[in-house]
């Protein structure tokens, strides 16, 4: 039987965060009612010939989905065949769910959370356009943890505007004293017409040098090493036992379906994505006009993939084994990508090591620079 895992988007936030360009919106019940009326619709459609099939993980991001009423969840989870489902994860804001919230969450199947925080420095929070604060996000968590949630990941970020070494120090104190089994810490990206590009291109803040950004990078890396987190992906450290296996399988490649607006999924070596504009959506799911909904964005032939493999592959910081390269296309990959695999090692941002081929620490800093060479 086939295993899938399963994205879903909730597109609605309470508010924009300064840096954030993902396709949210902060709109009202009304319109969320609609969308996830059209969201089941389309879950619906694809169940009709998808019967067989096993899914794996389900992961519902956004935007925020805490945000919306918790009722659409279950309605939503209800539609799913969750039985064998090994992870179901829900992005969570914090000062967007109460214990209620949380034990409907639990009782619909859900066994995992990502809180977003960025950082435990109100100011910091305060900059960026977050709407909680430090007290707000460790109320989230100890209800969590009251509800029974016993596999949860917290976000946090470098490079913020105005961030201190000190700052990202005692965010990373802060909460290994509350002990989650998985913390992500991205790197903040400036993105177009962001109101933080704004303010930064205006001087109104100012970001830290590239220099200090990587030296948080490092320090993190290290710190959460020592403190008990594996650090399995360039962003993503978690206790043994704790790596989100969604993340994990997008990275090795594994197939899975996206359902609401640019939602993404990768099925039978095509990438295909679903349009942007929330009215067109719904409007489209409501005629039952499901395919127009459907970009396609990328078909693969075989070469295609395996290029696809080595840069998704490479994010792991265990890296690529050439054993299963070879059992999944065939292939030796030290032979299929010998002149790209020779620049990236005498440049030193990669190690093969046996059967493995990985990151070197200085490919971690230049990762772009690899995935390049396999586009
Ligand atoms: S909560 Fe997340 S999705 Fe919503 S505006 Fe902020 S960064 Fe964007």
């Amino acid at each position: 039987m086939k295993e899938l895992g399963i994205y879903i988007h909730i597109p609605f936030c309470v508010r924009k965060c300064f840096y954030c360009d993902f396709v949210s919106y902060a709109k009202k019940e009304s319109v969320q009612k609609k969308y996830i009326e059209a969201l089941q619709k389309e879950i619906l459609n694809w169940k009709k010939s998808n019967k067989d099939v096993k899914i794996k993980t389900i992961y519902i991001g956004g935007g925020t989905p805490s945000c919306i009423d918790s009722k659409f969840i279950t309605e939503i989870l209800n539609l799913i065949n969750i039985k064998n489902a090994e992870e179901i994860t829900i992005e969570v804001n914090p000062g967007t769910v109460n214990k209620e919230k949380l034990y409907d969450y639990k009782n619909a199947g859900i066994n995992r959370l990502s809180i977003g925080l960025q950082s435990t420095n109100n100011e910091l929070l305060k900059k960026i356009g977050r709407i909680h604060n430090y007290e707000q996000f460790l109320e989230t968590y100890k209800m969590a943890r009251e509800v029974g949630f016993n596999n949860i990941n917290v976000d946090l970020m470098i490079g913020l505007p105005g961030q201190a070494m000190d700052d990202l120090k005692t965010s990373l104190e802060d909460i290994i004293n509350l002990n989650p089994e998985h913390i992500s810490v991205y790197s903040l990206i400036l993105e177009d017409e962001t109101p933080l590009k704004k303010m930064i291109e205006n001087n109104i803040l100012k970001l830290p040098e590239e220099d200090l950004e990587r030296q948080m990078y490092w320090y993190t890396k290290d710190f959460l090493k020592i403190n008990g987190y594996n650090h399995y992906e360039i962003s993503n450290f978690a206790k043994q036992g704790f790596y989100s296996k969604h993340n994990l399988d997008c990275w090795e490649q594994k197939e899975y379906i996206g359902f609401g607006i640019s939602a993404h999924s990768y099925i039978d070596r095509k990438r295909f994505g679903n349009i942007s504009n929330l009215d067109n959506y719904i409007k489209n799911c409501i005629e039952g006009g499901f395919d127009k909904n459907r970009i396609i964005e990328e078909e693969q032939d075989k070469k295609d993939e395996m290029k696809e493999y080595m840069i998704l592959g490479l994010r792991k910081i265990n890296g690529i084994s050439i054993q299963k390269f070879e059992n999944k296309f065939n292939e030796n990959p030290i032979v299929l990508f010998k002149k790209e695999l020779k620049k990236l090692f005498n440049e030193g941002l990669i190690i093969i090591d046996g059967d493995i081929i990985r990151l070197s620490n200085k490919g971690l800093d230049f990762a772009n620079i690899v995935w390049e060479e396999f586009i």
